[in-house]
C-alpha cells in the first residue's frame, strides 16, 4: 500500500546513510519527506511548516530526539510523533512515550514495518480529523476526544491520542474483556499481531492507569491471561 502526495514526513536522523535510506522509502512509497540532521533543525522544521508526521531519531548531536519530541509535542499536541531507536532498551522507549512519542521503531527495522507503523499513525490521525468524535465517560472521567484530555472535578489530564483510542475501545467494549492481540490490531493498527511484542501494550497500560490516578487500577483491570477491561 502507497503513501499519498500531499503527506509530508519531516525526517530527523544525524546518520546520512540511514537518512537517504529513509528518505528514499518515504519518496519511493509516495509520501513527500523533508530531511534534517540535528534536533535543533528538527525542532524548527516542525514548528515550522506543516507535517503529517515526524520520524524522530532518539541519538542526535545537540538537542536529543527526547527534547525535540517533548517541545513538539507542546506546541502541536496531534502531530503524530514516530521515535526510531538504536538502543530498543525498556528505559528509552518508556521515556519516548513519556515526551509524548506516539510509537517507537528498534533500529534496524524492516522497510514494511517501518510503513506499517507510519501508515497506522496517519490512519488514526485522519480518522480523528473526519470523524469529530463525541466526549465520553470513563468510569469518574469525562474524556473529550477532541481536546485530548480526561477531566474530573479539581483534575485534568492530557492524553495521547494512542491512550484516547485504547480508553475509547474499553469504553466501547463496557467491560467485555480486550485481549492485547485487539489493542494491537485496534490501537496499533497492526494487521496480524502475532509477532508483536505485547509488552508495548503493558507498557503503555501502566502509563494511563498512572494518569487516571489511584482508580486507575480498578478502572482498567487486568484479566490474567486474557487482556483487560473497564472496571465496574
Ligand atoms: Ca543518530
Amino acid at each position: 500500500m502507497g503513501g499519498d502526495d500531499d503527506i509530508q514526513i519531516l525526517v530527523v536522523e544525524d546518520e546520512v546513510a540511514i537518512q537517504r535510506g529513509l528518505c528514499d522509502v518515504l519518496a519511493y512509497h509516495g509520501y513527500r519527506p523533508t530531511p534534517v540532521g540535528t534536533g535543533e533543525d528538527g525542532l524548527r522544521e516542525g514548528l515550522t511548516n506543516a507535517y503529517s508526521l515526524v520520524l524522530l531519531d532518539v541519538m542526535l548531536p545537540g538537542l536529543s530526539g527526547f527534547d525535540v519530541c517533548r517541545e513538539l509535542r507542546e506546541s502541536l499536541p496531534r502531530l503524530p510523533i514516530l521515535m526510531l531507536t538504536a538502543r530498543g532498551s525498556e528505559e528509552d522507549v518508556l521515556r519516548g512515550f513519556r515526551e509524548g512519542s506516539d510509537d517507537y521503531l528498534t533500529k534496524p527495522f524492516s522497510v514494511s514495518e517501518l510503513l506499517a507503523r507510519i501508515e497506522a499513525l496517519l490512519r488514526r490521525a485522519g480518522k480523528k480529523a473526519a470523524a469529530a468524535p463525541q466526549p465520553f465517560a470513563f468510569g469518574p472521567w469525562q474524556v473529550d476526544p477532541a481536546r485530548l484530555v480526561a477531566e474530573r472535578e479539581g483534575a485534568s489530564v492530557e492524553l495521547s491520542r494512542r491512550e484516547l483510542d485504547m480508553l475509547a475501545l474499553f469504553a466501547e467494549e463496557r467491560g467485555r474483556i480486550v485481549s492485547r492481540r485487539a489493542l494491537l490490531q485496534q490501537v496499533w493498527g497492526f494487521d496480524s499481531p502475532e509477532r508483536i511484542e505485547t509488552r508495548t501494550v503493558d507498557m503503555h497500560i501502566v502509563k494511563l492507569r498512572k494518569k487516571l490516578g489511584e482508580e486507575g487500577r480498578r478502572l482498567i483491570e487486568t484479566v490474567r491471561g486474557e487482556g483487560y477491561r473497564l472496571g465496574a
